[in-house]
């Protein structure tokens, strides 16, 4: 059984077996959580990427996908990549949000990591609203198979922190 907790921080000062990056499709660092987990990460992780996009990700990562590299100087095995979708208001991408949480979960089983830190995907530069990205990360969560022991949402700020604290309260059931 999967445990879901909270912090409010930063992700890149978590210790786990695996920390999920909100990465971008070409896998080659961006802003936001993707900045600080290679500016904090190291070279080593930028490298492993290349390696990635050299080999069978020629075409960079699909949304929904998750691929796994080392963690380099992070307190962590391995980060998972995973890219979320661009909100819209004319699509519904959640389905495509729901599978970046489905897929770290399911690299996260293959690996044998029993510890994920996690950053809210998607509520940055791609604008998606928080209280529905917490709901989506949530109820996936919950309603995935899965052999990780904690699943731990890393919040940046209090009000990222509110949302999934809220949304983790009205789904215990
Ligand atoms: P995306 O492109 O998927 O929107 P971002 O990295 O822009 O990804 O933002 C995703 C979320 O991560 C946002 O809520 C942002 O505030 C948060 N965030 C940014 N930096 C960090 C960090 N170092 N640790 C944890 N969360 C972070």
């Amino acid at each position: 059984m999967t445990t879901l907790t909270l912090v409010q921080g930063d992700i890149t000062r978590e210790s786990a077996d695996a920390i999920v990056n909100a990465a971008n499709s070409s896998l080659l660092g961006g802003g936001g959580v993707d900045g600080a987990i290679h500016r904090r990460g190291g070279p080593a992780i930028l490298e492993e990427c290349r390696g990635l996009r050299a080999g069978h990700l020629g075409k960079g990562l699909p949304t929904g996908e998750a691929v796994a590299t080392t963690a380099g100087d992070l307190d962590a095995r391995w980060v998972i990549h995973t890219v979320g979708p661009v909100w819209s208001a004319e699509q519904d991408r959640s389905d495509l949000l729901a599978s970046c949480y489905r897929s770290c979960l399911r690299v996260a089983d293959e690996l044998g990591a029993r510890t994920v830190a996690v950053p809210a995907i998607s509520t940055g530069v791609y604008s998606w609203p928080m209280e529905d990205a917490a709901r989506i990360a949530v109820e996936t969560v919950r309603a995935t198979p899965n052999a990780v022991a904690e699943v731990r949402f890393v919040l940046f700020d209090a009000r990222a922190y509110a949302a999934f604290a809220s949304r983790l309260a009205c789904s215990r059931t």
